[in-house]
């Protein structure tokens, strides 16, 4: 990153979901960050073009763009031993930059953006926002793709003054997503996305090159404030992404407190997918083949295996997908059901649908139930009202492409999908204990 995160202690979970959350503005900066700590506890890649040979024990990793698989292979083969597999996303709602971005306006230089999964639009006004991704260059005869993060305040969407728009606050701020959301990246005359790009590159050490050398992007704005402690005891966590990395890093945290100890005879699996926000439609997404191809090959690549080992191995499976909750807001009350109100600082919540939105049944509710058990806190449950709804995550998507039961959990927050979202700093370390059960 290019404004380096203040050093803190590993020791405390909340310090480090903070730390976690400002190096990791865009997915593929979750990956690498993700990659980082895994590197540092002994796990090594696994190329997906390359044959896999493991063994009891092994420590690796697979990376496809924005999503990650972790796998410690366990004592005993796959087969006899099954997966215990943590799943979470590594997208949030955002605005990207269109891909010829550059939009002149009344004296200003914009950059043009497009709504990524579901923005609560209006918390994107009057941030200070800058941009990060990754970027395809022509370097030699060939194509580099680089990440890169400009860490600084670069862009705004200015709100309208008051006096300009007297009704806004009886009537409802409307925000119209072709026209009000362009933000301004400067005066008329500033450089236009290619050349900044090529600018920063070239600043950052990355790469050095010229404007017409930069052929595509894939660049998101984020905001620039950092992720901080609040609330007058410091309950709370306030920041960008919370949904979901907050779930990203307890499962991380989950898998290397975990691979510190004792092998067990399952596999421990952690999947962290890019493209939920959207649907999961992707070949790195939830939808697609990424964490199947994974688990087929750490069956088959473990020496005796056999063609019924991966049927075998997934029937002694299950999956803890892992994403925020909605806790109960004070002012909306009435907008949670009533004997299903998650606090925030309340521990780890299970979530329910009957129309199969959260993949949790009784056996696999019950069973996180136990891990929460162990874990020494009590879960929290959480239903949609009848008349709202219902939202979704990986849980049910992963659970049909790969055939394990699953439970659908995650900590409670308020805001979710805003620009800057909260959740709760008692509710950290219960999440990642839970998860350390787990596996
Ligand atoms: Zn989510």
């Amino acid at each position: 990153m290019f404004a380096p995160v203040a050093a803190h202690d590993p020791g405390d979970p909340v310090a480090d979901l903070l730390a976690f959350l400002d190096r990791s503005p865009t997915p593929y900066h979750v990956v690498a960050e993700a990659r980082r700590r895994l590197e540092t506890a002994g796990f090594r890649e696994l190329v997906e073009a390359d044959a896999w040979d493991l063994a009891p024990g092994d420590r690796r990793f697979a990376v496809r763009g924005g999503s990650l698989v972790a796998l410690q292979i366990g004592s005993v083969s796959p087969a006899e031993g099954g997966f215990r597999v943590v799943g979470a996303h590594t997208d949030s709602p955002n605005l990207r930059l269109r891909p010829r971005a550059d939009a002149a306006s009344a004296g200003y230089q914009r950059y043009g953006v497009e709504p990524y999964g579901g923005v609560l639009l209006h918390t994107w006004l009057d941030r200070d926002l800058s941009l990060a991704g990754c970027v395809t260059l022509r370097e030699g005869g060939a194509l580099r793709t680089v990440l890169v993060d400009f860490g600084r305040p670069l862009l705004r969407i200015p709100n309208l003054a008051i006096h300009l728009d007297r009704e806004v606050n009886s009537r409802g701020l409307v925000v119209d997503p072709e026209k009000h959301l362009v933000p301004v990246a400067g005066l008329e005359g500033a450089p236009g996305l290619a050349a900044l790009v090529a600018m920063e590159l070239r600043a950052q050490g990355v790469a050095s090159p010229e404007p017409g050398d930069v052929l595509a992007h894939d660049l998101m704005t984020y905001d620039t404030q950092r992720a901080v402690v609040a609330g007058v005891r410091g309950e709370f966590i306030h920041s960008s992404r919370l949904d979901n990395l907050g779930s990203c890093h307890a499962g991380l945290a989950a898998l290397l407190a975990a691979a510190r100890g004792e092998l067990p005879g399952a596999t421990r699996v952690l999947v962290l997918y890019d493209h939920e926000e959207i649907g999961s439609r992707s070949a790195e997404g939830a939808a697609g083949p990424f964490l199947a191809s994974a688990l087929e090959r750490a069956v088959a690549g473990f020496k005796g295996g056999s063609a019924q080992g991966l049927p075998r191995a997934l029937a002694r499976s299950l999956l803890v997908s892992a994403d925020m909750a909605h806790a109960v807001h004070p002012n909306h009350a009435e907008r949670h059901e009533g004997g299903h109100r998650p606090l925030i600082g309340g521990g780890p919540v299970i979530k329910q649908n009957a129309g199969r939105s959260y993949a949790t049944d009784a056996r696999t509710a019950a069973h996180f139930a136990e891990l929460c058990a162990r874990a020494g806190v009590a879960p929290q449950h959480f239903v949609t009202r009848n008349d709202v709804p219902c939202g979704s995550t990986i849980g049910p998507i992963t659970s049909a492409r790969v055939g394990i039961p699953a439970v659908d959990v995650g900590s409670p927050m308020l805001s979710m999908h805003s620009c800057r979202e909260m959740a709760g700093t008692a509710d950290v370390r219960p999440m990642i204990e839970v998860l350390r059960q787990f596996y």
